[in-house]
């Protein structure tokens, strides 16, 4: 597990390093990928300081949820969501980042236990010309954001992407750029958003160079996916 906590660190370090020469004075959070981990591989990261996590199978998540529910960990969703899920993500997480339709908000809303906080959720945003299955194209975003905006048991954070996978980092810069100007407009026309989530283990840099607030990082802490 030593390898787990040197990774992180060395991550860390490395999005400090990034935001610096992003000239950015603000804070990029770290999101730590944990699907197909097993949850001893989470405790490690949690005891190294990791409070945030990020799954995308919902039963998967939630077994693991159970081995590690006396750790405060704060649960993100990140995968597809399919519509006999959202029960259990409302009830099982704090956040979603992958909502892409106005029935998948719907059926959260509805969902969303009483007894919790609003559910924080991002939008995500289809931005590569490659046809990528998830995600609202570019331009519906507003009609989305005004829709959540007005569910009292959903909490619109911001934007999500999965652009592409490319070694190229001006192309990663130039895919991110895309989704920072959807984000950036969303909040010209007056939504409260502070979440942009974009860049994972191979494209982080460029997703902080247009400016990331989350990145979503499984590989390059936990290994590869077996
Ligand atoms: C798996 C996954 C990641 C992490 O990918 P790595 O390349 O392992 O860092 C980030 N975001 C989403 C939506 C994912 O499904």
């Amino acid at each position: 597990m030593s390898t787990i906590v040197d990774s992180l660190q060395a991550i860390q370090a490395s999005i400090v390093a990034a935001t610096v020469s992003a000239n950015r004075t603000d804070k990029v959070h770290l999101l730590a990928v944990s699907k197909a981990q097993p949850s001893v591989k989470l405790r490690a990261a949690y005891l190294a300081g990791q409070r945030l996590f990020g799954e995308n199978y919902v039963q998967e998540a939630i077994s693991k949820q159970a081995e590690l529910n006396d750790l405060a960990i704060e649960w993100h969703f990140i995968g597809p969501i399919q519509s006999n899920k959202t029960a259990l993500i409302a009830q099982h997480f704090d956040w979603v980042h992958s909502v892409d339709r106005l029935k998948i908000a719907q059926r959260l809303n509805e969902a969303r236990p009483e007894n919790l906080p609003p559910l924080n959720v991002c939008i995500q945003i289809n931005s590569s010309e490659e046809g990528s299955k998830s995600g609202v194209d570019i331009g519906l975003q507003s009609m989305l954001a005004k829709d959540i905006s007005a569910m009292p048991k959903l909490k619109l954070r911001g934007v999500m992407a999965i652009p592409a996978p490319t070694q190229d980092f001006a192309k990663q810069r130039a895919q991110f750029k895309i989704v920072a100007d959807a984000y950036k407009n969303l909040q010209q026309q007056g939504f409260e958003l502070d979440t942009l989530s974009i860049g994972m283990s191979d494209d982080y840099v460029a997703a902080i160079q247009e400016g990331a607030t989350i990145v979503r990082i499984g590989s390059a802490i936990f290994g590869s996916r077996t």
